[in-house]
This record gives structure tokens, C-alpha cells and sequence, in this order.
């Protein structure tokens, strides 16, 4: 296969900036520099992909190109199914990934379908064509280290030492994500190449196969309160176990392996080469043993919270498949939304990301200026700025992202596009955002955990996301199911939009990016939170029994 890489620049081929946004961002997810495993058309979330197979992925591409400006191409788990009339302001693309009723959600029969190959794991941004790399989670990381050092009681994470594992597409910008926060992180992989890899695109600084030499590096690093990353290679169940034991000072722990899919996981006692062999021939035996190995890890970070650490779940079910595996107290340690991230939500707030389809980097830093001077009292998302300008190295098309709310995402969106009229910048900018937000998903074991009245597992909410994100004119719409807690676990939608520069555009714009978010604040104001309550009222959110 080929290397992809998007076009550049304000020429199209599709008929539409709709329609070769959503090619041009379809190939950028499967970019070298930007997938995990572009040759198995994985993006990045164990298997997560951006198409089913490589005859859907040309017919896709093919059929984008072809699409009339009034028509609707529908994906069905990454294979084009059909186009229909529909008018100019309907999204381009309909995408549904993953989902499955719910008696037949488990990952034996998702399997079974798949390799009939009549499905595939779209994760949340793969098959929903809106990945951006590693930096498409780093300012929510970074968000979630600086909200634990102030639940430390600390300005910074200065002299602390992180311990966590998994430097994947997601993990891997945990490292530069306590770094920023100025503390010292330890974190362990499997996969050399994954640890090498976060090395060259600067997210970690350093890594060694040697666990004493890389204690030692932390060890002194934590002492002189000096920012560094260290990579060690090695199995987090055993390893977590084996720092606790040796009664390592470590402050906080987490994990991002990709627990949520137990063929994902590798077990102890399986080498890196035999990975993909062993989950294949045997993929229930290979649960089994992934499991027992996740109750070992898990059970090291209660160890870890009983020895005084802070300790959460960062969004990749781990304490589920711990459970599953036997370890009875897995859930003695909370969620990153309950613990860190909730009061964000309430104000619709959450991961709105941008991408230049000029492929100039320029256009990037003039829109990173533009969001500076649109919330010019906002300090926490100057910083970010300033430091996401100077230390992420972009992967595929330049591409930014920051948090924003309820009444504020709308703005970007039409400023962006007047900037594109203007000429200001060189091409259009698609704007769109993770399904992890505020209003778009329904997940248990994480967006919404121990939601105020309970209702954590009601699945209406990401569905009417979805379902108003279309009547409001975004280019394309996702709902999936699995994401990065896995088949049975969630469900969650997604939208993406185009700043092309039109008057058609501003409208779309205007509409989508105040209304996406504003779904967020009514799903927080219906389960009981006084602070949406608070920023509906403030912001005039019609919620008709409020
Ligand atoms: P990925 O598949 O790209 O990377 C996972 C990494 O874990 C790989 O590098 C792998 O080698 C490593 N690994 C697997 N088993 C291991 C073990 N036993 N010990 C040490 N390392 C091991 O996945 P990703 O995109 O980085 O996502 C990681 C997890 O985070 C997934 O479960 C995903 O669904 C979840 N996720 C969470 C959030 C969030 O907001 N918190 C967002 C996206 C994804």
C-alpha cells in the first residue's frame, strides 16, 4: 500500500469544501506521521480505523469526489453504502460505526462480525475522520495533571513523580503533558517502537530498557524539581508491581494502555512479536489471560492509592476488565471526569479542535492569535496557547486544539471563516472536536460516571446530539458505539464542520458550534447540576422545564 497524505492547499477536486474536507481528513488520518498502524488502516485506540477495508477506503474517496454539493454519502462501519439527494445545507457525510443491539454488544459477537466483515471499531475520532495525533488529547491531559496538582494542593506538579503506562496514539502525550505541568513522569510500554516514536515527535524525552537506570533518572529529577519524561520498556502488570514493592515515591498513577479491548492488552508471559498470533489463534484464552494480567496492574495502583498516591482511571476501562479478571476492589480508585473534569462539562465545554487545510502551519499560529485575542480574559487558555505553539510538533495537516464552551466555540468558528474570506488564510479550516464532550455520549465507566441523578447509562443523549448536529447543518456526523471503553460500553457522536469561507458557512457554523456545545449544558442541567443551571440562565438556554 502506498503512503497517504492529504492534499494541500485551496485547489479541490470534490465538488464541494465539504465533501474534500472529509477525503482530505480521511487521508490525514491514515498519514504515516499521524496512525498508529496505517498499513492495517489503524488510526490509533488498539483497532481503532478509519475505513473497513482498502476497497471501501478508494470507493470512499472515489465517491467523495463524485458527491454533489446536495448530496449525502452514507458510511455504514467504514464501508460507503449509498448517496442520496438531500440539499446543501444536510452534512455531506452520515457515519454510523460500531453499533450494535444491545443483547448482541459484546466483543465475541463484534468479532464474529467483524471478520465476516460486516463491521469494524471506528474508536471515537478513526472512523469519524477527525483524529489529529497525539496532540488531539494533550491540552485535556494537560487540563486533567493540572487539575490533580490542585486537588494536591500544590501550584504545579514540581517535585512529584507521575507513574502510568501506554505511550499509544493517546497515551503517548502523557508525558508531555506532566512536563508541562513541571513534574517527573515514569511511564512504561510494551512496544519499543511505540516509546521511540513519542521521542522523535517530542512528547517524551527520553526512554531506557533498564527499570533501575530509569528510577534513578526520575528519582533525581524528582528530587532537583526538574521537569523530565522517562520511558522504560516493560509490562505495566509487572512493573506497577514491582516499583510498589520496591516502595518507589510515587505521587500520582494512572494507565492508558489500551485495556478497553483485552487483544489490545498484552498479557505477562507474551513477547511483542507474538502479539498479534497469540490474540488471533486463541482470542477467548488470550481475554483471559489479558484480564488476569489487568487485576495484577490494577491491583498494584490500589496498592499504590493505599500507600497514599492519587490514583485514577484515565478513560480506558481498566478497573472493568480488572474486575473481570478477578480483582474485587478495582473500582476503589475514581474516574477522570467525576474526579477532574465534570465542572468543565456543565459549561458545555470541552476538546474543540482545527485543522488547516492549507497544510501551512501559518495558518495555525494566526488562528492560535485570533483565539488569543477572541477570550482575551481567559489566562489558562493563554498558556495553553503559548505552550501548545511552542512545544507541539504537528503531525499530518497543522492542527490545533483547545476547550471551549458553550457560547464561546461558535465564536472561533465564525472568526476562522472570515479569516478564510478575507484570504487571511490560505485555505479553508475544518473545525470539529472528539466525542469525548460534554453533550455527546453516554459512557458508564467514564463521560459519565456517577452522573448527579444516576443516569449514566442513558443512551438518548449522544443519539439527540447527533440527531440536532445534522438539522443544524454540520459537513459530517458521527454516532458510534465502543470507543475507548469498549463494545457495550458506550455510545457517542460526533460532528465536524467547514470554515470555507461562505455566507452559507457562517450560517452552519453559527448554528452547529452553538448548539453542539449546548447540548453538553443541557444534559448536565437535566441531571441536576447547579452550575448548568447557573450558565443556562446566564447564557439563554432554552431547557423548557428548567
Ligand atoms: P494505542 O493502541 O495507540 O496504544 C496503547 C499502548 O499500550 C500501546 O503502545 C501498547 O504497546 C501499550 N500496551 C498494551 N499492553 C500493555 C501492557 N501490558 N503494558 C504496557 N504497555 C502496554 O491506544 P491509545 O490511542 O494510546 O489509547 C489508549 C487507551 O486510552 C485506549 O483504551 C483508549 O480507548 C483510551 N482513550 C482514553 C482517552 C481519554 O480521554 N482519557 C481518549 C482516547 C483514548
Amino acid at each position: 500500500m502506498p503512503e497517504i497524505h492529504a492534499a494541500r492547499g485551496a485547489e479541490r477536486t470534490a465538488k464541494s469544501w465539504g465533501a474534500e474536507a472529509a477525503k482530505r481528513m480521511l487521508m490525514n488520518n491514515l498519514d504515516p506521521e499521524v496512525a498508529e498502524h496505517p498499513e492495517d488502516l489503524v488510526v490509533y485506540g488498539g483497532t481503532g480505523r478509519a475505513a473497513r477495508s482498502w476497497e471501501a477506503y478508494d470507493a470512499i474517496v472515489r465517491t467523495l469526489d463524485e458527491l454533489e454539493p446536495d448530496e449525502t454519502l452514507l458510511v455504514q462501519s467504514g464501508k460507503p453504502v449509498g448517496v442520496f439527494r438531500t440539499h446543501e445545507w444536510a452534512p455531506r457525510v452520515l457515519i454510523a460505526n460500531s453499533n450494535l443491539v444491545g443483547d448482541w454488544a459484546t466483543w465475541p459477537e463484534f468479532r464474529r462480525l467483524e471478520a465476516l466483515g460486516l463491521t469494524m471499531y471506528g474508536q471515537m475520532t478513526a472512523g469519524s475522520w477527525i483524529y489529529i495525533g497525539t496532540q488531539g488529547i494533550l491540552q485535556g491531559t494537560y487540563e486533567t495533571f493540572a487539575a490533580v496538582a490542585r486537588s494536591l494542593e500544590r501550584e504545579s506538579l514540581a517535585g512529584t513523580l507521575t507513574l502510568t503506562a501506554g505511550a499509544g496514539g493517546m497515551g503517548g502525550a502523557q508525558p508531555l503533558a506532566v512536563t508541562m505541568n513541571d513534574g517527573v513522569v515514569l511511564i512504561v510500554d510494551v512496544d519499543e517502537t511505540r516509546l521511540a516514536r513519542r521521542v522523535e515527535h517530542g512528547y517524551l524525552d527520553e526512554y531506557t530498557a533498564d527499570l533501575d537506570a530509569a528510577v534513578a533518572r526520575v528519582l533525581a529529577a524528582k528530587d532537583a524539581g526538574e521537569a523530565l519524561s522517562v520511558g522504560v520498556v516493560g509490562n505495566a502488570a509487572e512493573v506497577f508491581p514491582e516499583l510498589l514493592r520496591r516502595g518507589v515515591p510515587i505521587d500520582i498513577v494512572t494507565d492508558q494502555t489500551s485495556a478497553h479491548d483485552p487483544l489490545a492488552y498484552l498479557p505477562i508471559g507474551i513477547s511483542v512479536e507474538h502479539w498479534k498470533a497469540e490474540a488471533e489463534r486463541d482470542p477467548e484464552e488470550f481475554t483471559r489471560r489479558s484480564r488476569t494480567s489487568m487485576a495484577q496492574h490494577v491491583a498494584a495502583m490500589v496498592g499504590f492509592q493505599d500507600a497514599g498516591a492519587a490514583v485514577f482511571d484515565y478513560g480506558n476501562s481498566i478497573r472493568r476488565e480488572a474486575e473481570l479478571g478477578g480483582f474485587e476492589r478495582a473500582f476503589e480508585f475514581p474516574g477522570f471526569v467525576p474526579a477532574y473534569i465534570r465542572p468543565q462539562f456543565e459549561e458545555g465545554r470541552g476538546p474543540f479542535r482545527w485543522v488547516a487545510l492549507s497544510g501551512d502551519p501559518e495558518d495555525i499560529y494566526k488562528t492560535d492569535r485570533a483565539i488569543a485575542e477572541l477570550f482575551p480574559e481567559d489566562a489558562a487558555l493563554h498558556r495553553w496557547l503559548q505552550q501548545a505553539g511552542d512545544k507541539v510538533h504537528f503531525e499530518g495537516l497543522p492542527a490545533r486544539i483547545c476547550w471551549l464552551g458553550y457560547q464561546e466555540r461558535h465564536l472561533a468558528g465564525l472568526k476562522f471563516n472570515e479569516m478564510v474570506a478575507s484570504g487571511e488564510l490560505k485555505a479553508p479550516i475544518v473545525i470539529g472536536r472528539d466525542h469525548l464532550d460534554s453533550g455527546s455520549v453516554a459512557s458508564p465507566y467514564r463521560e459519565t460516571e456517577a452522573m448527579k441523578d444516576g443516569s449514566d447509562a442513558i443512551a438518548d443523549w449522544p443519539l439527540l446530539n447527533a440527531l440536532l448536529n445534522t438539522a443544524s447543518g454540520a459537513s459530517w456526523v458521527s454516532l458510534h458505539h465502543g470507543g475507548g471503553v469498549g463494545i457495550g460500553r458506550s455510545i457517542h457522536a460526533g460532528q465536524v464542520c467547514v470554515a470555507d469561507g461562505t455566507a452559507l458557512a457562517a450560517e452552519r457554523l453559527e448554528r452547529v458550534l452553538t448548539n453542539d456545545p449546548g447540548t453538553g449544558v443541557m444534559r448536565h442541567v437535566d441531571a441536576g447540576y447547579e452550575h448548568a443551571r447557573d450558565i443556562a440562565r446566564e447564557r439563554g438556554l432554552k431547557v423548557p422545564m428548567l
